[in-house]
């Protein structure tokens, strides 16, 4: 059977922290926003090809082929070295996998997960291999018990989504800035389609969860209380996740600010409760 493929960063066969309960988390390289706290840095951008990080692996896991890097994964250390010295933010590690390579994989993992997120880089970038692995999820009756979700920027169109939602069972959303001006400073692109994605979603009972970055000095949600709550609040009662930054494994100026504490979650929290919003959930840890 042909099936399509995605440019795939890496695959956690178990992963808590990308979804409810245990999950296969599978993350597609390339990314439609450029946000300056990404903590992925190295899915956003493809490889061109241009050698750099090849005579750089400690461990002679990379070569050039015929103009193309190729990546000995047993050979490779998982040092990360080639991650930090990518010119693209991309990896020489991404693997063009087909939708029966991913179902392979999610087949061994079937009876210790509850379901898979697709995550990125941005997971809506490849809707059509997206839809195709959820359709055979779906179909596959030793499968179709496992949920679908993808973790995404929301900078997909309605059009889209309309595409995706039939086989999929939710996303979960960031809302990075509320004003459009701090989301183009954040991220480099403007939110309101994004704000349109999670309407959509929650009009179909299939927003998974909203999250807030609270990143000190740099977030818009104090300043913009009122509005953020309204906006939250007309979704109906979607699980908000507050998240907390810190500069760990960020690139560029993002690394040099200063990382949100249990007060400043607090005061967002507290904001947005007085204003009704109260199915917030905190951040685990804080670094
Ligand atoms: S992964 Fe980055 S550094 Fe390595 S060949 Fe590709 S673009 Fe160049
Ligand atoms: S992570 Fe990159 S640099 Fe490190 S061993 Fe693997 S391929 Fe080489």
């Amino acid at each position: 059977m042909n099936s399509r493929c995605a440019l795939v960063s890496k695959i956690i066969p178990f992963s808590c922290v990308d979804g409810p309960g245990s999950r296969l988390a599978l993350f597609l390289q390339g990314c439609n926003l450029r946000c300056k706290n990404c903590h992925n840095p190295w899915t956003i951008g493809c490889c061109n090809y241009c050698g750099e990080c090849v005579p750089r692996c400690p461990h002679q896991a990379l070569s050039l082929t015929a103009g193309k890097v190729i990546w000995d994964a047993s050979a490779c250390q998982q040092c990360d070295a080639c991650l930090h010295l990518c010119p693209q933010q991309a990896t020489p590690m991404a693997q063009i996998l087909s939708v029966a390579d991913v179902i392979s994989q999610v087949r061994k993992a079937a009876l210790f997960i509850e379901g898979i997120t697709v995550s990125g880089g941005e997971a809506t970038l490849q809707l059509p291999f997206l839809r195709e692995l959820f359709s055979a999820i779906k179909a596959d009756p030793q499968l179709q018990h496992l949920t679908c979700l993808v973790d995404s920027n929301g900078m997909l169109s309605e059009t889209g989504w309309r595409k995706l939602l039939p086989v999929c069972d939710g996303a979960m959303l960031d809302l990075k800035a509320w004003s459009s001006e701090r989301h183009i400073m954040l991220t480099g692109r403007d939110n309101t389609l994004i704000k349109n994605s999670i309407r959509l979603l929650a009009e179909h009972g299939k927003l998974v969860e909203l999250r807030l970055l609270t990143i000190p000095d740099h977030s818009d949600y104090v300043e913009h209380i009122d509005s953020l709550a309204g906006f939250i609040l007309a979704l109906g009662r979607v699980p908000v996740r507050l998240n907390a930054f810190h500069a760990h494994g960020v690139y560029g100026e993002a690394k040099g600010w200063r990382s949100a504490t249990p007060a400043d979650i607090a005061s967002l929290a507290d904001a947005l409760s007085a204003r009704g919003v109260d199915n917030l959930i905190y951040p685990a840890l804080y670094l």
